[in-house]
């Protein structure tokens, strides 16, 4: 007989390891190997069992074992020495409070949005690279004290688990997760305070006078807590019970339910939480893609029904706190809904009544923040731009290539001028770095630093030696763990233990290690290794200098041509002549990830430039000694410098897509031939001498580049502070600046038509002008309903092009000189700063204090040509 529900009764603990329970539900511990340890000393046996979760430990261990331990004096040491740790991680000043020290201030810190989160394998909240990106923000969040709330959904199934059929097609599964099995304590509305209060239900109504209702579970993530709603609760109708049953899954409908779930239903859930913990409203939102962008309208609603602003005051005051990331360079990647299903929600019956999902905001104003050029469409990155006063990509290739994309939001800018900038992603260090380098870390850095992982780019003080033991050891690990799940694939696939021998001798731990581990859509090429098989099957079988490849990857379920990528290379890794060599290893995740970034010598990385909009998996093998070998696409366009690895040439420009894989492809082979198995090969006295000290460069630096906690100094020093101080600015006196910045706003849009240059003039310069020449140039401007101190007025100087386009520009201020019946008299008096074919023009801008980019509200007026 099968269970219809199953869930997770924890053991009682005696009372001298009652910490245990919050050692265990503090998911620090997944950053923490001494933490590991210390549950793994429960039962080395049962600890592999539960797969090397703590939570599951207390649910299975004998108790009697338990009252043993109570007894144990050693363990007792051990356990309380962690309690203590933990203790003081949770409490000592960090990063943070010393930059609070020196008047840096957050206010009330930050509320980070998200779809999904990766913290923990225990926690499969995720599915790819923007989850574990999540999970290691607020990791680092916490290693700095930031102030920081991470706010997501709960998915009953999360994403897939990927298996394979005997034929290498991709088998989807679904099993549920027990939420009381999980390190998750439900929010309640007496907070910390009492253990019984009642749970906090987040409403959020839904047209035909329904209600979803959310229960809030709190992950503890370190310092930092991360609220899942959960809409799989009694109280709720069968079809507001799926809401959350799987991460990108179900159709349009389906998924606007979870986005206004976690965007509205999000904020909902912040407010019960600081009201609850009697903590202050977050200063700034941060959103983590377009997904959760519907939190803006709910904070909208807030300010229009309780703060007496109107719709546009709101908006002020809202932009000025948010940040918007866009993570996707792709244009059909962008989350867009059919605009009808947004009216349908925010409309019709559900629109500006009392017991609507917004009373008093109109439907039209919604959807304007969505609107592109095709009128029938609702961009959710669209309105992340117009809600956010700050915006990033998460490269410095990915900023150029966001600003290009959505520059048709502000006609009349350069695409360098579009107001968004970038952040490179980072990694959390003590989560993907080996054990083995931690320990080695800490032997010179000490505890401190590694755990801020401040310090990084000292492993290079290591000897040759030890830089090559440890990555063998690293490698021996990753081939066990490869054997392991080779085996265990078989037997799902149908193969009998007594036929897979073979299995034992999978990898060797002695061969050039290649990994290659990623979603699969297609602009990753999972198949173009696979271009030329003989020359891939020569490289692999090669006797003196063989290569191993090890490849990993889920494809979207929906999606039968990533499948039948996967099924190529699993065809070809079955053949008895190579098995031993390469494989696919299904049920790519955190749990695999780590292995494999651990133990392979070469990340390989063949994205089809430039939609690799930043990628983290190889910057996870470089804090390991891995070195890159990559087209230079995301992170690594910036971050190669020549001796941390290997650029694959792109054949950008090559429109003909078969032609460029070949190139690329054939680009590939070649440098595995010639550059990077020689180095790896040549030995002097076993040891790969010019190797080890590639593995050297790359710790040094690019260890301190690729750190999460570098990313999250960025965005608190470049985005988060600053969007704090807007917040404040225009919240003050009760919104006087969001009055003011809202008035401003409608004055100029609507005074914007009549201003227009009507006159230029150049002057001073001599016959053959050189470089640093004097120019003056004068305009005349009529400004309409506007003032002077309404506009700025920019000369404009760059490189002129044939058809007069300018490039390269620099923007000088130009000072109003004088006003007569026909317009305003503008003056610059510059130095020409550029030499060959110069031009110039004269521009006119919005100009207010509260403005942080002069292209922030999309106006510009220049002559008419
Ligand atoms: C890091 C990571 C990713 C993202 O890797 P990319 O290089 O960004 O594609 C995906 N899945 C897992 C399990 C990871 O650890």
């Amino acid at each position: 007989m099968k269970a219809l529900r199953r869930f997770t009764v924890r053991a009682h603990l005696p009372e001298r390891l009652a910490a245990l329970g919050p050692l265990s539900t503090n998911l620090r511990w997944s950053w923490h190997p001494a933490t590991q340890e210390l549950f793994g000393l429960l039962d080395e046996e049962l600890w592999r069992q539960v797969q090397f979760d703590p939570v599951r430990m207390l649910g299975e261990v004998d108790p009697a074992r338990l009252d043993e331990l109570a007894e144990d004096v050693a363990f007792l040491a051990r356990l309380d020495a962690a309690a203590a740790d933990l203790d003081d991680y949770l409490s000592r000043p960090r990063w943070y409070q010393n930059q609070q020290a020196k008047g840096v201030s957050l206010d009330g810190g930050i509320a980070y949005f998200s779809m999904e989160f990766g913290v923990s394998e225990v926690l499969p909240n995720y599915s790819g690279g923007l989850g574990i990106l999540a999970g290691d923000h607020l990791k680092a969040a916490s290693d700095l004290g930031l102030p920081l709330i991470g706010v997501g959904l709960l998915y009953r199934s999360g994403y897939f688990r990927q298996s394979l059929t005997a034929d290498g097609w991709q088998a989807e599964h679904y099993p549920p997760h027990d939420p009381q099995g999980l390190p998750l304590r439900l929010l309640t509305e007496s907070g910390p305070q009492s253990s019984d209060g009642a749970p906090v239900l987040v409403h959020v109504a839904i047209p035909g006078g329904r209600v979803l209702r959310a229960r809030v579970w709190i992950a503890q993530v370190g310092r930092v807590p991360l609220l899942l709603l959960d809409s799989d609760i009694a109280e709720n109708d069968a079809e507001m019970r799926g809401v959350t049953d799987r991460l990108y899954g179900g159709d349009q409908d389906h998924r606007i339910k979870q986005e206004i779930l976690a965007g509205i239903g999000g904020v909902r859930a912040v407010r019960a939480y600081t009201h609850a913990y009697g903590l202050p409203d977050p200063a700034v939102f941060h959103m983590n893609e377009g997904h959760a962008g519907f939190l803006g309208i709910e904070r909208i609603r807030e300010l229009v029904t309780t703060g007496g602003l109107d719709f546009d005051e709101a908006l002020a005051t809202v932009r000025a706190g948010t940040v918007f990331t866009t993570h996707t360079p792709v244009p059909a990647g962008i989350d867009r809904f059919p605009a009808d299903l947004v009216r349908h929600y925010f409309g019709g019956d559900n629109a500006a009544n009392e017991s609507s999902l917004l009373p008093g905001l109109t439907i039209d104003r919604i959807l304007g923040l969505g609107r592109e050029s095709d009128p029938s469409v609702f961009n959710m990155a669209h309105m992340g731009l117009r809600l956010g006063q700050r915006a990033n990509g998460v490269s410095k290739l990915h900023g150029i290539v966001s600003r290009e994309m959505f520059q048709p939001l502000w006609q009349g800018f350069d695409a360098e001028e579009v107001p968004i900038g970038s952040v490179t992603n980072g990694v959390h260090a003590p989560t993907w770095a080996a054990p083995e380098w931690i320990d080695l870390a800490t032997r010179i850095l000490g505890p401190e630093l590694v755990e801020e992982a401040r310090g990084w780019e000292r492993l290079q003080d290591l000897s040759a030696e030890e830089l090559w033991s440890t990555r063998n050891v690293l490698r021996g690990k990753l081939v066990e763990e490869v054997r392991r799940r080779v085996r265990a694939s078989w037997i799902e696939r149908g193969a009998t233990s007594a036929e897979l021998g073979w299995t034992d001798e999978v990898f060797d731990p002695n061969v050039l290690t290649v990994g290659f581990a990623r979603r699969v859509p297609t602009y990753k090429r999972l198949t173009l290794m696979l271009r030329d098989p003989q020359r891939l099957r020569a490289l692999l079988l090669d006797e003196r200098r063989p290569v191993q490849l090890v490849v990993a990857g889920k494809s979207h379920p929906a999606d039968d041509g990533g499948k039948a990528l996967i099924q190529q290379v699993v065809r070809f890794a079955d053949a008895a002549d190579v098995r031993h060599r390469i494989t696919f290893l299904p049920d790519y995740d955190m749990s695999m990830a780590r292995y494999l970034y651990w133990g392979c010598d070469v990340w390989l990385n063949n994205p089809l430039r430039p939609l690799e909009a930043c990628g983290t998996s190889g910057m996870k093998s470089a804090l390991n000694g891995g070195l890159n070998l990559s087209i230079r696409d995301g992170w690594w366009d910036e971050m190669f410098d020549g001796e941390n690895g290997w650029a694959i040439p792109t054949a950008d420009g090559v429109v003909d897509e078969a032609r460029r894989d070949d190139l690329e492809a054939s680009a590939l082979y070649e440098l595995l031939e010639r550059a990077v198995l020689p180095r790896f090969y040549d030995r002097a006295d076993g040891l790969p001498v010019r190797w080890v000290e590639m593995v050297r460069h790359t710790l040094q630096n690019l260890g301190p580049k690729v750190l999460a906690s570098r990313m999250v100094r960025d965005y608190a020093v470049q985005y988060y502070a600053p969007a704090a101080e807007s917040a404040r600015t225009v919240a003050a006196e009760n919104f006087a600046g969001a009055r003011e910045l809202a008035a401003f706003r409608r004055r100029v849009e609507a005074a914007w038509p009549s201003v227009a240059v009507l006159q230029v003039d150049g002057a001073g310069l001599p016959d053959t002008p050189e470089i640093g020449a004097n120019l003056v140039l004068r305009a005349r401007i009529r400004l309409g309903e506007l003032s002077v101190s309404d506009v700025t007025v920019q000369a404009v100087i760059g490189k002129a092009g044939p058809d007069e386009e300018l490039t390269d520009i620099v923007t000088v201020p130009m000072t109003h000189s004088a006003s007569d019946e026909s317009g305003e008299l503008f003056v610059a008096d510059l130095a020409l700063p550029l030499s060959g074919s110069v031009g110039y023009t004269v521009r006119v801008l919005p100009h207010h204090r509260l403005l942080v980019d002069p292209s922030e509200l999309g106006l510009v007026t220049v002559p008419n040509p």
